[in-house]
C-alpha cells in the first residue's frame, strides 16, 4: 500500500498554462501590439498586463510558451498521468479555455502528415499501448459528447441521452449504454477519433449546437493482468505471486469554451439554455476549488460532467489541467478569467 500512496498526489490538480501563437489575423492586425501576457517559463510565472506599464504575476506548475512543442506539452501535461494509469491509478487530463485558444489542438489533434503535431489523446493511447502486454492486457475506449446535460455516444450517434450510473457505494462510474471499442494499435485509434469528430459535427448540426459549447470526453479503460504478492500468513511464510486483474481509467476532456455566452447569445440561445450549457463547467469549477481547498465536501453530483469524473478525479487519482490562452489584448478579459480558473485549481 505504501507504494500506492507515493505514486499518487491526492487532492492536487497540476495546472499548466499554454499560450498559443498569434494567428494570421492577429499578426496582420498590428505587428507592434503588445501581447496581453508575458511568460517566464523558467520561473513558472505568467504576467498578465494590467495596463501599459504594469503587470499582475501568477505562478503555475508549468508555463508553456507559444514555442512549446506538442511533444513537450504531452510530457508535461499528459505523461505523468498516463504513467500513473499504467500503475493502476485513475486519472484525468482536461483542457480549459476560451474557444480558439488551442484546447482541441492540445488534446485532439491528429495530423496524419506530421506526427510531431499530434496531440495528447493519440500520444497517451500510444504510450498506454506500449506500456502494456498486448497478449494479457487490454485498452478500450469510449468517446462521448456532453451537451446541455445530455450524453451522446460519438461512436454510435444514433444513441442519444445515455445514462450515467453511479452507485454511491461503489467507486465506479458506469456508462452502460456507451460503445466500447478495443484498441490494439494507434492507427485504429486515430480512425476512431476521426469518425468521432465527424459524428460530433453531424450531431451538432442536428441539434443546431456549436461544438464549442459541448464537452468531448474520451474514456480510456486499461485492464492489466498483474502478479500481486499474496499476503503472508506467518513470518516464515515465503509468500507467492498470484495473477490479478487490475483496472484503471484515463479520462481526457476537451471542455466547452469558457467564454461567457449570456451577452453574445450563442446561436440565439435563451437564458435557460445558456445556464444549462454552463452548468457542467460551473460545477467542475466548484469541485476543483473544493479539492484545492481540501474541503471534504466536493459537490460532484451537481452535473453530468462531474458525475462522470467522480472516480477519476480527486482522491488517489491524478489530475492534470491545461488552461489555454491567446495573446491578443482584445480578449484580455477572457484570458484573465481563464487564468483565475487555473489559479483556483491549485
Ligand atoms: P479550441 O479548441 O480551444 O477552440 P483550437 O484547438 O481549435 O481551439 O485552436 C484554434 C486555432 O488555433 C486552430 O486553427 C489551431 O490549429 C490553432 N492553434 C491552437 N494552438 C496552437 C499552437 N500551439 N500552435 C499552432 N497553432 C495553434
Ligand atoms: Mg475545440
Amino acid at each position: 500500500a505504501s507504494s500506492k500512496e507515493e505514486a499518487s498526489v491526492p487532492g492536487r490538480v497540476r495546472v499548466a498554462v499554454r499560450l498559443r501563437p498569434r494567428n494570421a489575423e492577429e499578426l496582420k492586425a498590428d505587428l507592434d501590439f503588445a501581447d496581453c501576457v508575458e511568460l517566464e517559463p523558467e520561473l513558472h510565472r505568467l504576467k498578465l498586463r494590467k495596463n501599459n506599464w504594469d503587470y499582475e504575476t501568477f505562478q503555475f506548475d508549468e508555463v508553456l510558451t507559444e514555442h512549446a512543442s506538442q511533444k513537450r506539452v504531452y510530457e508535461v501535461v499528459g505523461k505523468p498521468v498516463v504513467e500513473s494509469v499504467l500503475q493502476g491509478y485513475n486519472g484525468t487530463i482536461m483542457a480549459y479555455g476560451q474557444t480558439g485558444t488551442g484546447k482541441t489542438y492540445t488534446l485532439g489533434r491528429l495530423d496524419e502528415e506530421d506526427d510531431s503535431n499530434r496531440g495528447i489523446m493519440i500520444r497517451a493511447v500510444e504510450d498506454l499501448l506500449s506500456g502494456i502486454s498486448l497478449k494479457d492486457d487490454c485498452v478500450t475506449v469510449s468517446y462521448l459528447q456532453l451537451y446541455m446535460e445530455t450524453v451522446q455516444d460519438l461512436l454510435a450517434p444514433e444513441k442519444e441521452n445515455i445514462p450515467i450510473v453511479d452507485d454511491p457505494k461503489m467507486r465506479d462510474v458506469l456508462i452502460p449504454g456507451a460503445s466500447v471499442v478495443e484498441i490494439r494499435d494507434h492507427k485504429s485509434f486515430s480512425e476512431l477519433l476521426k469518425s468521432g469528430e465527424a459524428n460530433r459535427a453531424v450531431a451538432n448540426t442536428k441539434l443546431n449546437a456549436e461544438s464549442s459549447r459541448s464537452h468531448a470526453i474520451l474514456v480510456i479503460n486499461v485492464r492489466r493482468l498483474v502478479s500481486e504478492a499474496q499476503e503472508k500468513s506467518s513470518p516464515s511464510d515465503q509468500g507467492f505471486l498470484v495473477p490479478t486483474i487490475r483496472r484503471s481509467k484515463l479520462v481526457i476532456v476537451d471542455l466547452a469554451g469558457s467564454e461567457r455566452i449570456d451577452k453574445s447569445g450563442v446561436g440565439g440561445s435563451s437564458l435557460d439554455e445558456a445556464k444549462s450549457i454552463n452548468l457542467s463547467l460551473t460545477a467542475l469549477g466548484k469541485c476543483i476549488n473544493a479539492i484545492a481547498e481540501g474541503n471534504s465536501h466536493v459537490p460532484i453530483r451537481d452535473s453530468k460532467l462531474t458525475r462522470l469524473l467522480r472516480d477519476s478525479f480527486g482522491g488517489t487519482a491524478r489530475t492534470s489541467l491545461v488552461i489555454t490562452i491567446g495573446p491578443s489584448p482584445l480578449h484580455r478579459g477572457e484570458t484573465s478569467s481563464t487564468i483565475m480558473f487555473g489559479q483556483r485549481a491549485m
